[in-house]
């Protein structure tokens, strides 16, 4: 942008942290250390999950434990406060200049392993009507800033079929959604690193991670945040 014209609408719109409304950034440096990191020595190793400490409730169940389509997640954040706003902010109030700011998070969660190992990176692409709304593909952002910091391909290797509204169903019926929601639209690398926003019940990645699979060896999950 013309650093004139930048000057003026920072004048007229001043750009204010998502946390506490403060003018200068985008993310204040008090309001991101004090993000609800989730602590990878206290997450759930297989998913992620906080507070897992070894293996969280969900991956361990009375038969055994829950077998994973993939082969590891991770998340930054739990979801609640400024790590909620700054979802909010970006995907819903369309503040693209936070596509590096989640990148950046995302990176640091990501064990060093994974980064090393991964061929390219993918992500959740938005369906049709979210890409009408908000004129770019949130996600593929993050994936390409992520991809430069990293130094692997942002690949687009998945399309989403038309699924139902996920908020309107309970967690069997996200999970029933999801089988068949994505297609794969090119032929994936051995090895990747999918990534999203935020991780509800899990069902939207297991659906892509599953499609993923079909072709590929290993799929790593990192999302930004994470619902517990
Ligand atoms: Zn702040
Ligand atoms: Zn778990």
């Amino acid at each position: 942008m013309n650093p004139l014209v930048e000057a003026a609408l920072e004048f007229v719109w001043p750009t204010r942290c998502v946390g506490c409304d403060e003018h200068g950034s985008l993310l204040c440096p008090s309001c991101r250390e004090a993000l609800p990191f989730i602590d990878p020595a206290l997450a759930c190793p297989r998913c992620g999950a906080p507070f897992g400490q070894r293996v969280c409730t969900e991956c361990s169940t009375a038969e055994g434990l829950r077998p994973l389509p993939f082969d590891g997640a991770v998340s930054a954040c739990e979801f609640t406060g400024t790590a909620a706003r700054l979802v909010v902010a970006y995907k819903d109030q369309f503040e693209r200049r936070l596509a590096p700011v989640i990148a950046g998070l995302i990176f640091e969660v990501i064990p060093r392993d994974w980064v090393r190992t991964s061929d390219s990176i993918t992500w959740i692409p938005s369906d049709a009507e979210a890409l009408r709304r908000r004129g770019f593909d949130h996600m593929e952002a993050v994936a390409e800033e992520l991809a430069a910091i990293i130094g692997r391909p942002a690949s687009m290797l998945l399309s989403k079929a038309n699924a139902t509204d996920q908020r309107v169903l309970d967690k069997q019926e996200r999970a029933d959604n999801m089988r068949g929601a994505f297609e794969l639209i090119a032929e994936p690398p051995q090895r990747i690193l999918l990534i999203d926003d935020v991780l509800t019940s899990g069902a939207t990645l297991e659906g892509a991670s599953q499609m993923l699979l079909t072709a590929a060896r290993t799929v790593h999950v990192a999302t930004f945040a994470r619902v517990w």
